[in-house]
Formats: structure tokens, sequence, C-alpha cells
């Protein structure tokens, strides 16, 4: 704790290193106070959410569908969609207070309108996306009531998939616009990097984070044509060329890594659990209550409530596993890029740009977070600096 640590493992150079900054880490601290106090309230409204549908809600609803609409699929429709839009009108103070503190603490650079128009935008796509689910989840629960939850297992790999591969072309765009990186002294480092890798990226793009927030970011995604490398022009203006070629060597070592595709394998592996986990509970749920099966619409909270209740408890598993593939991309840009000590620099910058809390509560870590806490990756990189100065 404290400003001591700031400097652990540094080495002997200080000239002209980046540092973590007092200041920032004490804003960045005080909103990750902020934030986790917000944990709670956000788990409450959710699950009060769902009580207050399943008692009030649900059974009126339903009667009133039955009676208005002759056939299944616009009554479920209407009912999945009047739930998912209760959901997000329910979270939307807390998440319109979220963007007011981000602007407060000077990381949004959006207005009301630009948020708002984004949020618009989210839940469009979420219903799109979301009614196409539904509507496959629902053809095998009722025509496959014993297997469906192997099916939708298979469904939700193939809509991973898909989806991976058209996210960036498709549903990105909606929100940043991309521009091929134009060609200078830093493409030609990176192409050489990503050649030495013996892969090639298909492609490297510029976005205009700034149009939204003074945080700086960079990522992999994508699959086959689509896959890409993203760089935010809040990176690309703010840091030396070193910093930005090491940023990209650890998004290069998770495509060498195929990070995406080990990703989607093991969600694939925990989706199909969750789901058969909910196979069961519906079994005994339709048993239990006279449902007509899993595919009636009066067994649908005892099928959010199993599949939600799974996610929540898998969720710190594929977190540990995320940060494993992130320490894992750390030092392949440790080893690849300019070396452990422009890795760290950047990394440095970052946290103090972003506001990143440098050491979250291990709870914190170990229930949401998918990268390691921000401290310990720059101690790391400079550990490994002063091995390689020694080495070489
Ligand atoms: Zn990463």
């Amino acid at each position: 704790m404290g400003n001591l640590c700031y400097n652990a493992g540094m080495s002997e150079n200080h000239d002209q290193r980046p540092q973590l900054d007092a200041e920032r880490m004490a804003l960045a601290r005080a909103r990750a106070r902020e934030n986790r106090r917000l944990i709670p309230l956000d788990l409450g409204l959710s699950a009060g959410y769902f009580v207050l549908w399943w008692l009030l809600v649900h059974e009126p609803l339903i009667r009133w569908l039955d009676t208005t609409l002759a056939s299944f699929t616009p009554r479920l429709l209407v009912y999945v969609g009047l739930f998912g839009l209760g959901a997000v009108v329910v979270d939307l103070p807390l998440e319109a207070y979220r963007y007011r503190r981000a602007v407060h603490y000077g990381l949004s650079v959006q207005s009301w309108r630009e948020w708002f128009v984004d949020v618009l935008k989210g839940l469009v796509v979420g219903a799109i996306l979301g009614g196409i689910l539904v509507l496959v989840l629902y053809y095998f629960l009722q025509h496959y009531p014993a297997t469906w939850w192997l099916w939708m297992g298979l469904v939700y790999l193939l809509f991973t998939v898909i989806l991976a591969q058209l996210a960036p072309v498709l549903i990105m765009p909606l929100f940043l616009k991309f521009t091929p990186y134009e060609e200078d002294e830093l493409s030609a480092r990176l192409r050489s990097l990503a050649g030495e890798a013996g892969t090639q990226v298909r492609g490297v793009f510029r976005t205009n984070l700034s149009s939204k927030t003074t945080a700086a970011n960079a990522w992999l995604s994508g699959l086959g044509r689509t896959r890409r490398i993203v760089l935010g022009d809040t990176l690309l203006e703010h840091y030396t060329p070193d910093e930005i070629v090491s940023v990209f060597a650890h998004e290069l070592g998770h495509h060498v890594h195929r990070d995406i595709w080990h990703s989607i394998v093991l969600a694939t592996l925990v989706n199909l659990a969750g789901f058969a986990v909910a196979g069961v509970l519906m079994r005994w749920a339709v048993g239990r209550y006279g449902f007509a099966g899993p595919g009636d619409l009066r067994a649908f909270p005892w099928l959010v409530v199993s599949l939600a209740l799974f996610a929540f408890l898998t969720s710190p598993l594929l977190n540990a596993y995320s940060r494993g593939r992130e320490w894992a991309a750390d030092r392949y840009a440790y080893r690849h890029g300019p070396g452990a000590r422009a890795f760290a620099d950047a990394l440095t910058r970052l946290t103090n740009q972003n506001l990143a809390d440098p050491e979250p509560p291990r709870w914190q870590v170990f229930l949401f977070y998918s990268h390691p806490p921000a401290l310990e990756r720059i101690q790391s990189a400079n550990q490994f600096a002063v091995s390689q100065s020694r080495t070489r």
C-alpha cells in the first residue's frame, strides 16, 4: 500500500520513465470505492425486479396473452420482450448515474444525447440477438423437451462463432469508426512483429475511442477473415512508439495463443453444463407445478433463475481463465515486443490515464476481474525487465 509500492520492482533507471501518479491513483481509488458500493445495489435491483415480475406480472400477463394472441410465437416474443425491456428500464437510472460519474472523473466525453443514443443502439442490437436466441431456445424446448439442453449447447457454439465473426464488421461499427491503420514507420514495425510471430494479422485498425472517452485501449477481435487488432486513437496519440508496439505485442500474444477460439470452447462447455443444470431443474418444476413441458411460458421464471444463477456462479471460473490468458499475453509482450520495460511503461500510462484501480480487493478480482490488477501487471513486467537487462 501507499506510494512506496509504486516504485516496487523498478530498476536502476528512473530518468524518463512514466510513474504511477499519486493524484491520479487517489482518484482511481475513490472511483473504485464508489463502484464497489454500487455492486450490491445493482444485484439487488436485478433480483428485486425478477421477484416482482414473478409475483405480480408473470401470471396476469400470460393470462392476458392467452386471450389476446392466437399463436405461441407472438405470445412468446411479447412476453420475453416486455421482460427484457423492463429489466433495461429498471437498470437505466443506475447506468445514467455511472455515466455521470464517468463524466465527473473526466473519463467519458459523451453528451447525454450521445450516451442515450448508444444505450438505444445497444437495446436494438440486444433485442435482435436476444429475439433470435429465444426463438431457437423455445423451438428446442417444445420439440425436444428431454434433450433441448444439448441442442442449445451446440446452438450456443454456432451462435458465438458467427457473432465473433460478424461483430467487428456489423456491430462494433454501430458504435465506433474503424479505419485501416495508415502506412507509416510504426505500421511497418507492427507488421514485422506479426511476421516474426509467423502469423498474418489481416487488419490493423485505428478507432475513434476519443469520441467517447479519454481512456486508452486496444483489443483483438474477429475470427477468420474479420480477425483484426484495433488500436484506439487515445493510445496512438499519447504513447511512445515502443509503448504502442508493446501493447500491440500483447494483442498479438492473444492471437498467437488462439485465445478467442479457446475462450469460445470453454464458454461453450460451461454453457452446456448450465443448460444441463437448467434441464434438470425444469424437469423438476414441470413435475411439481404441472406445466405443459419445459417450453410452457409459465415455466419461464424457472428457466431464468437456473440460467442466471449458473452464470453468476461460474463467472469467477471464466474470469480466472481470462486472467490466466492475460498473463500469458503479457509474457508474450515482454519477450517479443520492444522489451518488458516498454510494456511496463505502457501499463503505467494506461493505469494513470484510465483511472484503473491499482490494487482492487481480492474478492472483487475473484468475482469480476477479467484482467489481473494493474499494479501486479506493472510489477511483474518490471521484474521481468530487470532479468532481461541482466541476461543481455
Ligand atoms: Zn489482453
